[in-house]
């Protein structure tokens, strides 16, 4: 709903654009025209020249009517072909969320808006489907397809349409949505992955029930993407090793100091294992 408006705001404002130009070429036209009667009527007489002039204003004017119609109709319909077009690009084609272009798209967009200080904080989840394969190997790849079909559906459900979902790939989603703490990203996170959980897929004869693993990561300044992206896919990497069908989220600046301590701990180690070395 969100980016509809966004898209047809843009296409008013090219409208607006484009007839601007319009009325100038106009303008300029009927100039000239005016200005070529004075020069070919001058000398037959002023009630001649008089009929002359207002023929020059009144033609490119009244001429101007039909072809304004013509090309907003014209124009209307590229711009939604145009639309069309965009949308398709910027679409995952067997879910109906956003696909990776698309969704950087939208979180560029985010993280601008966090610049400008319109939100106190986003929060970047990478979701992904717990031992999809399996789902493949038992019940088949069109139920597999179902599944991640019903997954999409109900993130998109649970979130607002000025959020971004999208699809990064396979069976790994992706949310970026404004939220002013980590807790309430935290509390939204926990929501998606209690409502998966209660989804299944059947492929008529047997069934099995869905459920993701969630690694988010909270930041309040716009960051390097793949600082965020490197945040959230660590802790998505945790949720898994710990058993799955988990949410595990921290704040961009918390996972930063968490791997520069990491980084001095080993930089620590080396030194100490260099100066335990025999002296030769
Ligand atoms: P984990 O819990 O560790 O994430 O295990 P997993 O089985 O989900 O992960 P793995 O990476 O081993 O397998 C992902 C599977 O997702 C393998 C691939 O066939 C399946 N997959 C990827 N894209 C699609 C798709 O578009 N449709 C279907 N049906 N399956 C897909
Ligand atoms: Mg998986
Ligand atoms: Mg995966």
């Amino acid at each position: 709903m969100h980016e509809t408006r966004l898209r047809m705001a843009r296409t008013f404002q090219h409208i607006r654009t484009i007839f601007g130009e319009f009325v100038l070429l106009l303008l300029a036209m009927t100039l000239l025209s005016v200005v070529a009667a004075f020069h070919i009527f001058d000398g037959v007489g002023q009630a001649a020249l008089n009929r002359a002039l207002g023929f020059a204003v009144v033609v490119p004017i009244l001429s101007a009517v039909p072809y304004a119609i013509y090309f907003v109709v014209r124009l209307t319909g590229l711009m939604q072909h145009n639309d069309g077009l965009q949308r398709a690009a910027t679409t995952d084609r067997l879910t109906g969320v956003l696909n990776r272009p698309g969704f950087d798209t939208i979180i560029r967009r985010h993280m601008a808006a966090l610049g400008d200080h319109q939100y106190a904080g986003l929060m970047l989840l990478i979701i992904d489907a717990d031992h999809f394969k399996r789902i493949n190997d038992r019940l088949g790849h069109p139920t597999g397809d179902k599944a991640l079909k019903a997954i999409a559906g109900a993130l998109k459900r649970s979130m607002r349409g000025s959020d971004a979902v999208g699809r990064l790939g396979g069976e790994e989603f992706a949310i970026s949505f404004p939220c002013t703490s980590l807790e309430q990203g935290k509390a939204v996170a926990e929501r998606l992955r209690l409502s998966i959980g209660k989804l299944s897929v059947s492929d008529g004869k047997q069934s099995a029930r869905l459920s993701v693993s969630i690694g988010g990561a909270f930041y309040t300044t716009p960051q390097l993407f793949d600082r965020v992206y490197g945040a959230a896919d660590v802790n998505l990497y945790h949720s898994k090793r710990t058993g799955r069908n988990r949410t595990t989220i921290t704040s961009v600046a918390a996972h930063g100091r968490r791997y520069l301590q990491a980084d001095r701990q080993q930089e620590n180690q080396q030194a100490a294992r260099l100066t335990a070395l025999p002296a030769r």
